[in-house]
């Protein structure tokens, strides 16, 4: 017997301590695979369906391997319980004391230097008389803190607008020039996280990481022997966004509130900088009303002249900026990195405008209140294979929806790894017991007016029969308001099922209390479709509306398809189908999360039976028993629920 398979066996550490613990072939099959990975620096791709007990999976080999790892995952939710549950309760299991830094970005350190830049000018620094009530919290906290977790305070909640006064971004710090480098938390927390056996990141810092974006402070990776990507089917999105550039109104104008600060502290605010500061605001207002009315994504070459114009005069009032602060008599450091922001925002923002077409996709986003130019990369396959080309380590992708059918092509390309091993992991429960896939018959076409009325028509039968206890998931924002109105109406008046819809509060209330009710319908879109874990009966029912297809309006989708065009390739079959496959996979797998739930999926658009793609979605779906009579699918409801079925159900 192999360590792992003692390990995850009946009489292993693991039965040992933890409750309900059962040994699944599966789990040890994945264990296996990513500790080979491990040992020969592979690359290894894995999907593991719902209940392999994944995290386990990844988790042991990396403890045991002696090596440094680091673990990235797409949330916060995952990043939390694995730093806060599952780490020390494996390593107190397997009787191995690690180290482990949880690692987080920026945002959630205390930055001393902009604290004492904030109360020094606070009116200078853009404090309202609101925000420094809590800035002198802040202030308080800062005496006694070690770690300067901004998570710790808890009387100034994490989006109150004071701690953008309080942390720092990549753009405003200082790095080796600050004041305040030896006791700098972000620092500290590097430190911490580069002297650690296991790093907890999440995908965006990794990404960071990778690009040296982070300069001033060491870099993690170069010392480790392994990176793991968990909820890595969320990993190709978050890189695309991280390649691209963009340059904004919110950008200039922090930057015209932390000169005029740095400057008052520093006791350098004279008339003649003051103004080449005070002329860059209006100069935004310009350009932000040059955009009025175009929408809100206006493509680049719709971009009016009178908004270029108005762009042009406001770089070039950066460089003067840039210019007026560069004279020697103002060697601050905190004014120097004013003069280094001002001159790399202007040439981020010429950047964009000098890309070329074949690069990636060019636009502007407008709000009432701000403005943005975007750039996005068509690929970004190349960079992340020269990143690991440069940082050779073990590579380790997982999630529970990677594969379309049994094919990994789709994501290995996206992310450059075409020769990597992969492994497609099943998931241990009896779905064709468990489950059934409904699949109505003479639904209109999608695009049909009166579609969406026709799916909670089809629905609400079963979501009667199942006493409430539905997820019903939409494609959009529209077809989720013209389910919410149709649904609220008939369900809370006659059946007494609380419906609640997304938007009505946050996610995370919504969800808890979607548990609480047990009886409640819960109408959603987007973040609904994954990472949402409703165990028992509580969920015996999810109402697909359409088969997931990404909105063709999506600036960032565009860019691909635009990149899949010119090389040669079929966008639709080669990138917009396998994406939507692996939603719907996303979507599907919010019913069964235990051995013992049982349930229904109502896939109501047609086409997954009348067009030939259909196929490669239901060839990717778990082993469910395919029905498409409603009266089966309430019969399975009511027997499944037993008594907790409600008697009249027509
Ligand atoms: S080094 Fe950067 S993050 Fe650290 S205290 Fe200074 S400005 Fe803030």
């Amino acid at each position: 017997m192999t360590n792992l398979s003692r390990i995850f066996g009946a009489n292993g550490p693991l039965a040992e301590a933890l409750e309900g613990f059962r040994p699944r072939r599966e789990q040890l099959e994945m264990a296996e695979a990513v500790s080979e990975a491990i040992d020969t620096r592979g690359s290894l791709i894995v999907e593991a369906g719902t209940g392999t007990g994944k995290t386990f999976a990844y988790l042991v080999p990396a403890l045991l391997s002696g090596r440094q790892v680091i673990v990235s995952t797409g949330t916060r939710t995952l990043q939390d319980q694995l730093y806060h549950r599952d780490l020390p309760t494996l390593a107190g299991a397997l009787g191995r004391p690690v180290r482990i830094a949880l690692l987080k970005g920026r945002a959630n350190y205390l930055c001393r230097h902009r604290l004492g830049v904030a109360l020094a000018a606070p009116e200078l620094a853009g404090v309202g008389a609101g925000r420094v009530r809590a800035l002198r919290h802040i202030a308080k906290w800062a005496e006694v803190t070690r770690a300067g977790d901004v998570a710790e305070l808890e009387s100034v909640p994490e989006q109150d607008p004071a701690w953008a006064l309080a942390t720092s971004t990549r753009e405003n710090c200082l790095g080796q020039e600050c004041p305040q480098y030896r006791e700098c938390h972000v620092l500290q927390a590097r430190r911490e996280a580069q002297a650690a056996d296991l790093v907890i990141v999440n995908h965006h810092l990794l990404l960071a990481d990778m690009a040296l974006r982070e300069e001033g402070f060491g870099e993690v990776l170069p010392g480790t022997d392994a990176v793991i990507l968990d909820e890595a089917h969320q990993f190709p999105e978050i890189a695309a966004q991280f390649f691209g550039q963009s340059f904004g109104a919110r950008n200039v104008l922090a930057l015209v509130r932390d000169t005029l600060a740095e400057l008052t502290r520093a006791g350098l605010l004279e008339a003649g900088l003051r103004a080449r500061v005070e002329a860059l605001e209006p100069r935004v207002g310009e350009a932000q009303r040059a955009l009025a009315g175009l929408g809100e994504r206006v493509e680049w070459e719709r971009l009016p002249d009178a908004f270029l114009e108005s762009l042009d005069e406001l770089l070039d009032g950066l460089e003067f900026l840039h210019a007026g602060l560069a004279d020697p008599e103002l060697e601050v450091p905190g004014v120097r990195q004013c003069a280094r922001r001002a001159h790399e925002l202007a040439t981020r923002a010429r950047e964009i405008q000098s890309r070329a077409a074949e690069d990636g996709l060019r636009w502007a986003e407008w709000t009432p209140r701000a403005f943005a130019l975007q750039f996005t990369p068509f690929e970004v396959a190349a960079r992340l294979r020269d990143f690991r080309a440069a940082r050779p380590c073990a590579w380790i992708y997982t999630s529970a929806t990677l594969a379309v059918g049994e094919d990994f092509s789709h994501f290995a390309a996206r992310v450059g790894e075409a020769d990597a091993r992969t492994r497609l992991i099943r998931s241990p429960f009896d779905y064709e017991r468990q489950s059934r896939l409904y699949l109505p018959r003479g639904l209109p076409d999608p695009s049909d007016r009166g579609y969406t009325a026709a799916v909670i028509d089809a629905a609400l039968p079963l979501v009667r029969a199942a006493g409430g206890r539905a997820f019903v998931l939409f494609t959009s924002h529209r077809a989720l308001a013209e389910g919410a109105a149709a649904l609220r109406g008939r369900l809370e008046e006659r059946d007494r099922f609380p419906v609640l819809v997304q938007g009505d509060a946050p996610r995370d209330a919504l969800l808890r209390r979607f548990r609480e009710l047990g009886n409640a319908v819960l109408l959603g879109t987007g973040s609904f479709w994954e990472g949402v874990d409703v165990r028992g009966p509580a969920l015996s029912l999810v109402v697909i509306d359409r088969l997931p297809f990404a909105s063709p309006d999506d600036p960032l989708l565009k860019a691909r398809l635009e990149g899949l065009r010119r090389e040669g390739r079929n966008p639709f079959f080669e990138y917009q189908v396998p994406q939507a496959v692996l939603t719907l996979k996303q979507g599907v797998g919010r019913l069964i999360r235990d051995h013992e739930d049982t349930g229904v999926v109502l896939l109501a658009d047609p086409r997954v039976r009348t067009k030939g793609y259909g196929r490669a979605f239901l060839a990717s779906l778990p082993p469910m028993t395919v029905i498409d009579a409603a009266a089966e699918a309430i019969r399975f409801l009511r027997d499944s629920l037993g008594s907790l079925a409600p008697l009249e159900t027509a």
